[in-house]
């Protein structure tokens, strides 16, 4: 199985090959083709296992197929990560593998000024990435509009959770369109994680690794 098999585009070959990339991991085997396919997708997967990918190329790969709509450009895609350093990580890694693609990519995250994140979000964004508590600060000030979004990731929502996250994820939710994809990523699926998929996600398939 390579990545092309997967169902990637050329642009997006290209990058996994500028990084040499040869195979893809199991959870990328399993889980780009259903994201592809517009599929929730409830991924059971630990940091090193290359779940970034797995839910990054499918991401990348559908919004660069779709038209923005017109005006300024509101965030299409919203990844939620737990940690400022997760959010700066995930946001690299939509920059490497979307090299080729001509998507903007902006994280937010809390414990920094929000001036130069409200500049950043003003000159128009296609994928943000945001920890849960600065996210409100944005949505509170209107600074982040999320009418847009049709793909939205949840990664390492166990940790997330610990974090006492929830009821900021579920203000973060209710300004979601209810059309969307939905793609959650965490270690284990314990009854909290199950109780997450079943309000906010629609007939989600399951991968894990
Ligand atoms: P993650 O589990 O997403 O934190 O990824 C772990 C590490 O594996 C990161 O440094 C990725 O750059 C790398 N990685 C992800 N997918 C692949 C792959 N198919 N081949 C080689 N390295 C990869």
């Amino acid at each position: 199985m390579n990545f092309k098999d997967l169902g990637l585009s050329p642009a997006l070959l290209r990058a996994l090959a500028d990084s040499n990339y040869t195979q893809p991991t199991p959870i990328q085997v399993q889980a780009i083709p259903l994201a592809l396919g517009g599929h929730d997708l409830l991924g059971g997967a630990q940091t090193g296992t290359g779940k970034t990918a797995a839910f990054a190329l499918p991401l990348l790969q559908r919004l660069s197929k779709a038209t923005p709509p017109k005006g300024p450009r509101k965030p299409r895609a919203l990844i939620l990560a737990p940690t400022r350093e997760l959010a700066v990580q995930v946001a690299d890694s939509l920059k490497t593998y979307g090299r080729h693609l001509s998507l903007n990519v902006t994280t937010i995250f809390g414990g920094a000024g929000m001036q130069p994140q409200i500049d950043n979000l003003r000159r128009g964004v296609d994928i943000l990435v945001a920890t849960p508590g600065r996210l409100i600060d944005h949505l509170e000030r209107g600074t982040a509009k999320l009418d847009e979004v049709g793909i939205l990731v949840l990664d390492e929502a166990d940790r997330m959770l610990d974090m006492g996250f929830l009821p900021a994820i579920k203000r973060i939710l209710a300004r979601v369109p209810k059309d969307r994809q939905t793609l959650l990523f965490s270690a284990t699926f314990e009854d909290r994680i199950k109780q997450l998929a079943l309000e906010f996600m629609r007939n989600p398939k399951q991968v894990q690794v």
